[in-house]
């Protein structure tokens, strides 16, 4: 069991607005959206990067985006695109280190990405 901010989300020890629940993935608003839309799509489990990924974490992975997905869908992003982001390390901003996708909708967004 991990002490980091988004498990504690999780266990609701710490408030967090929870758009999704179910048995493997929680998703909630960001405290600091970036967009009109920003969603933050988790795993249960606390796995740390992309990198820290295990060969029996691939379904979970994969289900990660289509949870993303069905909430995008839910919320009319469809016809105008979204962004779905993982950040991996401090070099491209990661600071929460609990794997985890961000869902941003509801502007244009531009490429490449800052
Ligand atoms: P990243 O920088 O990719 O690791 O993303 C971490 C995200 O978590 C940022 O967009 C933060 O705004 C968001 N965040 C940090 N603390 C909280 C919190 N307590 N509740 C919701 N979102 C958070
Ligand atoms: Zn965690």
């Amino acid at each position: 069991m991990s002490d980091c901010i988004f498990c504690r989300i999780i266990r609701r020890e710490l408030p967090g607005k929870i758009v999704h629940e179910d048995e493997t993935v929680t998703a909630i608003e960001d405290i600091r959206p970036q967009a009109p839309v920003h969603l933050l799509v988790l795993p249960k489990a606390h796995i740390e990067t992309l990198g820290a990924v295990k060969p029996e974490d691939e379904a979970l992975i994969g289900k990660l985006f289509s949870v993303a997905a069905k909430l995008a869908r839910e919320r009319g992003l469809e016809s105008r695109g979204y962004r779905t982001v993982v950040n991996n390390g401090s070099g491209a901003g990661q600071t929460v280190y609990h794997l985890h996708v961000h869902l941003l909708g509801g502007r244009v967004f531009h490429w490449p990405p800052g």
